[in-house]
């Protein structure tokens, strides 16, 4: 069948409408490495930015195995039940990488696949940390357009892919196993001082138990460490993602209490402007870095000043300055531009 070629506007409109084929099409669309796709795509978002903003963006991460799509899965359920609209987006580094993707091969959420107000999209494959930062930033705001208000966003906690995942969101979730004495002993740090709130999940039967204790010695872990948020102490919880227990909790006392508090007081605000600023920063260092080392100017010299640099004829400085003022002087003279 031969699929009606869309405009930006028949784009624009079925986003608004929240038409699903459409959707996907545009996510497609933003995902795309063509030139010419990366024009259009730019111009849907330019015209449907006014439509965004307006969600509750949660970031998910924990471990494989600690229940992340079963807690997803439970929570987005719930969330549709109760009228809310729900976007489920994967951030996935690993299916850049290799064939074989951590989050995408497995049959997932089927239960909230058949919610009619439930919007589930796989992590986009191919290129870089940085291209990928992208397309995912791009596709929540075209699902906020089409009127999704919660936006989960789900990560393996590989790589700097939960740095990137907490630098698109409000809240930021982590989900860990119980009696995990190991994995406590493992835990980075750094990945607990990026959460708002962790939650031991599998409390359940005979683990019910376990994972208690496995939650206070977070909470106890929990007070040397930085805060995530202004004004937001986070704690530890326990949940269920098969029997449901305590995640409708969390979501009502914790995550919703947390929204509320920082657009209250500012946090949340500030936040999504540094947020915002900081995605437009990384990308023009992106851009340039691409410029840098694809500028012909570069690639013809760098052999000749790597060889002078290693054998010791100049010094690093001067190599850098050598290589600068080359790709300066190719690019104002317009060779590259
Ligand atoms: P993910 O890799 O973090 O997305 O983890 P999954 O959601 O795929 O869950 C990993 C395994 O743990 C699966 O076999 C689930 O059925 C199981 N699981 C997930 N949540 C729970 C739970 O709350 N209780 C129990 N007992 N098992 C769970």
């Amino acid at each position: 069948i031969k699929r009606r070629k869309l405009e930006v506007d028949d784009y624009v409109e079925g986003v608004l409408k929240c038409d699903r084929a459409i959707l996907s099409r545009a996510i497609t669309l933003v995902e795309s490495n063509a030139a010419a796709h990366f024009e259009t795509a730019q111009q849907v978002i330019q015209k449907l930015l006014p439509y965004t903003g307006k969600s509750t963006r949660v970031g998910i991460t924990g471990v494989p195995g600690a229940g992340k799509s079963t807690f997803i899965e439970a929570l987005g359920t719930n969330l549709c039940r109760g009228g809310h609209k729900v976007a489920v987006l994967a951030v996935d580094p690993s299916s850049t990488v290799t064939k074989g993707s951590i989050l995408g091969d497995k049959t997932r959420m089927e239960q909230l696949s058949r919610e009619p107000n439930a919007f589930i999209r796989p992590s986009p494959s191919g290129g870089t940390l940085g291209g990928l930062t992208r397309k995912s930033r791009e596709t929540l705001l075209l699902c906020e357009a089409a009127g999704y208000d919660t936006i989960l966003v789900e990560t393996v906690g590989v790589g700097q892919s939960e740095t990137t995942v907490r630098s698109m969101v409000d809240f930021f979730l982590l989900v860990v196993l119980t009696g995990a004495g190991d994995e406590l002993q493992g835990m980075k740090k750094g990945v607990m001082e990026l959460a708002d709130a962790i939650v031991v999940n599998k409390a359940d039967g005979d683990n019910k138990q376990r994972a208690m204790v496995t939650r206070a010695e977070y909470e106890r872990i929990l007070q040397f460490l930085r805060q995530a948020t202004e004004n937001w102490t986070t704690h530890a919880y326990t949940c269920s993602a098969y029997t449901g227990a305590g995640i409708m909790e969390l979501w009502n006392d914790v995550i919703e209490a947390f929204m509320k508090q920082g657009w209250g007081n500012g946090v949340l605000a500030e936040r999504r402007k540094q947020q915002t600023l900081s995605w437009v920063y990384t990308m023009v260092e992106e851009h340039l870095h691409n410029l840098f080392y694809r500028s012909p100017a570069i690639i013809g010299c760098k052999e000749e000043i790597e060889r002078e640099v290693v054998g010791g004829k100049i010094s690093a400085t001067m190599a850098v300055q050598d290589l600068i003022n080359r790709f300066a002087a190719a690019e104002l003279s317009g060779v590259n531009v």
